[in-house]
């Protein structure tokens, strides 16, 4: 099998920038067992584009593209390769919603042009992309097979281990494992710092990281002869990881999430849990209840947005609300507290912030939330900001309070460890 790389950029012609897209393909192609014996750098150029494309489909199993895929006017990758292998454009409905989604999560407008990003060519693959708009594309042709990527490296990375190496491999017949680690309570930054030698030396196996919502997974992908070869790869950096974030991994599991871990945790120590919310609305007990066999340690929640109604029903004193207000360390603590005493329960988490859009001040601005945990009459108390619009903030809010929950019944609980 033989393939071919194709960058696509006047930026890389002009040595404005550095072609490590064209690097790393040629590294993974390599490991994947497939020879590459040219590499193309071309600019924003129909004309010049189609040339190189079409000697490329002549001579190559594979040719894969990278750059072009954006939303604006020099960005033909994906017009051009339509119109060499004579495939229409047409819409792909998933990744148009997937477009829709990506601005409303981030709070923002799509603009005409970036729907132009969901038009595919007719017969195509498209592959997800999870750190921006354009997806990729897989275009099998009679004696060739295109394969489409966005420029920037943090989306054509991830979208390489996640749908094209597998691909690639099944062409190859090697076999792809992969393991993720996935760990809360450490930011995206922080997670990529302490992995940055790993990711720099690796070949086979590769680590991939994805931030999620309150939570850093990384994946660790090997190839091989069989399952057997390409796991033993895996299990030594795996284990390496383990070793560097110790208990914020909370788990290796595929099917593990956060709220099964903390879910664990309770039965594994018997523990009752209650949730005390305010701007979560309930979305906490959600998460926590959508885990099966919770009805062992859950008994009730509460949402307490008003004031009145934190004093009611988790006894938060109304000095405390006046000096400090609703959204205050002071509060958040009372709430997890009286949740304890008040539903009579083992551990509470109590989330209090303010979601927005509005109701934000400088001293208080929108996304600050306050989150507690109390086990047994020990309360810790987390302040967070977070970013984005209402939802995100909420379901940030409820991504911390679980992470919250779980080092805080570690930490009561050292015997216990994780690793489920
Ligand atoms: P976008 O949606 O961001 O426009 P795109 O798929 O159209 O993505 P380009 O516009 O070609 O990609 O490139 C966007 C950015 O990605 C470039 O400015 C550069 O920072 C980076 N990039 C593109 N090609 C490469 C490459 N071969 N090597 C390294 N970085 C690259």
């Amino acid at each position: 099998m033989t393939a071919e790389l194709i960058c696509v950029g006047t930026e890389l012609l002009l040595g404005s920038i550095v072609n490590t897209n064209g690097a790393y393909l040629a590294e993974k192609c390599a490991g994947l067992g497939l020879s590459c014996y040219f590499q193309t750098v071309v600019g924003d150029n129909e004309e010049r584009l189609s040339m190189v494309l079409k000697t490329a489909m002549e001579r190559s199993d594979v040719v894969i593209l990278s750059g072009g895929l954006g939303p604006t006017e020099d960005d033909l990758t994906k017009e051009t390769a339509a119109r060499v292998c004579g495939r229409a454009l047409v819409l792909h409905e998933p990744s148009r919603e997937a477009i829709g989604r990506f601005f409303e999560e981030r709070g923002l407008k799509p603009t005409d042009n970036n729907w132009k990003q969901a038009m595919l060519p007719e017969g195509a693959v498209a592959l997800d992309n999870h750190n921006g708009t354009a997806p990729g594309v897989i275009l099998e042709l009679d004696h060739t097979r295109l394969i489409l990527l966005p420029g920037p490296p943090d989306e054509l990375r991830p979208m390489f281990e996640e749908h094209v190496a597998p691909y690639l491999a099944r062409l190859t017949s090697q076999v792809i494992c992969s393991q993720t680690v996935k760990i809360c309570g450490v930011g995206e930054s922080k997670a990529e710092t302490m992995v940055k030698d790993m990711i720099d030396a690796q070949s086979n196996p590769t680590i991939a990281t994805y931030a999620k919502t309150g939570e850093v997974h990384i994946r660790v992908t090997a190839s091989g002869e069989d399952r057997k070869a390409a796991m033993k790869l895996v299990k030594p950096v795996v284990k390496e990881l383990k070793s560097r974030f110790g208990n914020d991994i909370y788990s290796t599991e595929e099917e593990t999430t956060l709220e099964k871990s903390v879910v664990d945790l309770l039965l594994a120590n018997k523990l009752t849990v209650t949730c005390a919310e305010s701007c979560t609305g309930g979305m906490l007990s959600a998460r926590l209840i959508n885990v099966p066999g919770i009805s062992e340690v859950y008994k009730s929640g509460v949402v307490t947005y008003s004031n009145k109604s934190k004093r009611r029903f988790l006894g938060v004193k109304k000095s405390t609300l006046q000096k400090h207000g609703a959204v205050s360390r002071q509060t958040a603590e009372e709430m997890a507290k009286g949740a304890c005493q008040m539903l009579k329960s083992d551990v509470a988490a109590a989330v209090t912030g303010i979601a927005g859009p509005e109701g934000g001040t400088e001293e208080k601005p929108v996304g600050l939330v306050y989150i507690a945990c109390c086990v047994k009459g020990k309360v810790t108390v987390k302040e967070c900001r977070f970013s984005g619009n209402r939802r995100k903030i909420r379901e940030a809010a409820v991504s911390a309070a679980l992470a919250l929950m779980r080092g805080c019944i570690l930490e009561y609980y050292s015997k216990v460890t994780f690793g489920k």
